[in-house]
């Protein structure tokens, strides 16, 4: 009670209206103004009172001239008619102290000068009143003149202090033109601190200040963010994912890395001399393939929408305009797996393609076919096949989830066609090249990526520089002849949200998106910064979709990732490096790493994005997370093995042997996972 009665007290009516007026320089300067005009009053009355009669050194000898000295009748007439002005300059100055001293509250004081001026004006009001009642009454002597003006002079000093903080608050507002709105908040931060007396909220001021300051305003303190649930080994996966870890260095050469990791560069120069040699024939053979490959019966069913069963069609979808169908690759439980085994070692390029085309962007954004085909086909060769998790089938998976999330009305209704071109290329390339180990490990053993991009979300800036360089060779720029400012528009989307994919900032961009849903920023119209960071969220989340699919991909993704992750494990032992927590195949559980990863990242954002989406995304993903997520709670690791979940040829999407992994490689895996 006795506090809501402090609260009110801050906030008494006119109280915020008059503080601003009087925080305003323009306020103080015209104070400060008065107060030299009063000022210089003073220095005339001293000059003509000393010239006139050159007496007054007491009242007396005033009331003496006044009474005998005919001959200095302007000298008197002057003298009264200032001691009232002055009478009157000091009652302003008096009204002024009260309005202040109700504006701030007490802590007005607080100010030494404040206070020395308010008892010097208070001090001469006392003292001008008694100066004016001597003038006019005639009476009794008081020799105190020359007290009213060395009093006079002490304020002369106090004001002209206070007209330099003014000159200061002046320069500073001039200063705060220029800046940041972060210092227009903490300016407003300092102004609320200065006008609440409760030592509570002071300190709630201070507390956001210091974070504001620190720069820390959506970092998530891990301990709080995992809760008591997480295990030590989830803790040191996130600070060593998210760039808190503080792994020792290993001093491992160069070149000792380079050996130990299967080199892209030299297949990349490969490719690049056969696309020179015959770059327009292989655009012609694209074309051919994607024909071919649509004809078939098992791609079909997969690009177009069934015409009987309205099984894919959700009404959720059917507003989208012109693109009011829903084949299965639109849909959130498309197996990426099968679709990539039917589509003939083509599946990134024919499933990117494909989208493009139910867009409408091929047309829409006149992009060169046999160019987007070559750019698609040498994407796609550019991933490794050899890795278990980071391969083609991953980066169409991502196209998949990412263009799921982008037909959801409310995104739709955001984003441009440019944006949608974005999305689905930004995903197709984000990990492009993928070397098979993590930013870390890179980090560590001092990779040749992490020289070239020091350090700074090594693996997506390589994904994005080396697949920009792609784009931009001749064959391969289906960008070709677009306006500058388009082309521009599009490199810096792409650029966003492949670096968005970067896990070091997914609790930054969680907690950001959260702040912005509950404001309800994404509406129509909102800013297009913000509409490139829901684009971010999206391809991030598409990202790490894997344990919100149906169980049965839920747990080959799961299998692929953890040998990937497996394989790095062994690397860092044969490098004499300490193992990353979950990557000891000896010693990892699945489901413990599992569950971590599902509860501390994918829910809580799934949570969030789903939330905006609607209904549909929300039945679809996180239906499926939590199915999962029940499924090692009650199954542990023996989840990977409950018959007919994992397919005994999980692991073999990649149609080319040369890049799968057998049937029996794979049980062997999942059995050693265990
Ligand atoms: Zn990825």
């Amino acid at each position: 009670m006795a506090d809501k009665k402090e609260k009110a007290k801050s906030y008494l009516p006119g109280r915020h209206l008059l503080r601003r007026t009087f925080d305003n320089v323009m306020t103080e300067f015209f104070v400060t103004g008065l107060v030299l005009l009063n000022m210089l009053g003073m220095l005339v009355d001293m000059a003509v009172t000393d010239a006139g009669c050159n007496i007054y050194d007491n009242i007396t000898m005033i009331q003496a001239c006044i009474t005998h000295h005919e001959e200095d009748e302007f000298v008197i007439s002057w003298t009264n008619a200032f001691q009232y002005t002055e009478l009157a300059f000091l009652l302003i100055f008096t009204v002024e102290i009260q309005l202040r001293l109700y504006a701030y509250g007490f802590p007005y004081f607080f100010d030494v000068l404040n206070c020395v001026d308010a008892l010097i004006v208070i001090g001469l009001l006392i003292l001008q009143l008694q100066l004016v009642t001597v003038l006019s009454t005639a009476g009794d002597s008081f020799n105190f003149l020359r007290i009213v003006r060395l009093v006079r002079l002490v304020r002369l000093f106090v004001v002209m202090n206070k007209v330099q903080k003014a000159q200061r608050a002046y320069k500073k507002a001039k200063h705060l033109k220029f800046g940041s709105p972060v210092e227009r908040v903490m300016e407003l931060l300092i102004d609320m601190k200065g006008r609440l007396e409760d030592a509570d909220d002071v300190s709630d001021i201070s507390w956001i200040m210091h974070l504001i300051s620190s720069d820390k305003l959506y970092t998530i303190d891990l301990k709080v963010a995992g809760g008591a649930n997480v295990s030590s080994e989830m803790m040191s996966f996130l600070e060593n994912n998210l760039g808190g870890g503080r792994r020792q260095s290993v001093d491992v050469q160069c070149g000792e890395t380079q050996a130990a990791l299967p080199s892209t560069a030299q297949g990349l120069k490969r490719l690049e001399t056969r696309m020179l040699e015959g770059g327009e024939s292989l655009a012609a053979l694209e074309l051919a393939r994607m024909d071919q490959l649509s004809t078939l019966p098992e791609i079909r069913a997969y690009l177009h929408p069934p015409q009987s069963s309205r099984r894919f069609s959700s009404p959720y979808l059917d507003v989208l305009p012109g693109r009011n169908f829903v084949s299965k690759v639109h849909g959130w439980d498309v197996d990426v797996f099968d679709f990539a085994a039917k589509a003939e070692g083509s599946h990134l390029v024919l499933g990117v393609h494909q989208l493009l085309e139910d867009h409408g962007l091929i047309a829409k954004l006149r992009l060169s076919k046999p160019r987007l085909l070559t750019f698609l086909r040498r994407v796609q060769d550019g991933y490794k096949a050899e890795n278990p998790y980071h391969n083609s089938v991953h980066a169409l998976d991502v196209v998949f989830n990412t263009n799921y999330f982008i037909r959801h009305k409310l995104v739709d209704e955001l984003i441009t066609p440019l944006d949608r071109l974005a999305c689905i290329v930004a995903s197709a390339i984000h990990d492009y090249q993928h070397p098979g180990v993590n930013n870390q490990f890179l980090q560590q053993t001092k990779h040749e990526y992490s020289l070239t991009y020091n350090d700074q979300s090594i693996l997506e800036s390589h994904h994005l520089a080396s697949a920009w360089k792609l784009l931009l060779l001749d064959e391969c720029n289906f960008l070709k002849g677009w306006p500058r400012e388009q082309y521009l528009e599009f490199r810096d989307c792409v650029i966003q949200l492949v670096m968005g994919t970067d896990m070091k900032f997914h609790f930054e961009h969680y907690t950001k998106f959260k702040t912005k849903v509950s404001s309800n920023t994404f509406v129509a119209g909102c800013d297009r910064e913000d509409v490139k960071f829901l684009l971010a969220l999206i391809v991030h989340a598409a990202d790490i979709a894997n344990p919100a699919k149906p169980l049965n991909l839920c747990l080959k993704w799961t299998e692929l990732v953890m040998e990937e992750f497996f394989r790095q494990g062994d690397l860092e032992r044969k490098l004499g490096m300490p193992i990353s927590p979950f990557y000891d195949r000896e010693k990892t559980s699945v489901a413990q790493c599992q569950m971590g990863f599902i509860n501390v990242l994918v829910k809580p954002l799934y949570v969030e994005l789903c939330g905006l989406l609607g209904e549909q995304a929300t039945r679809d993903c996180i239906g499926a997370l939590e199915e999962n997520l029940k499924g090692w709670e009650v199954h542990g690791n023996d989840l990977l093995l409950r018959k007919g979940v994992v397919s005994p040829t999980a692991g073999a999407a990649d149609a080319s042997p040369a890049r799968g992994v057998d049937g029996s490689k794979s049980s062997r895996r999942v059995s050693k996972l265990i």
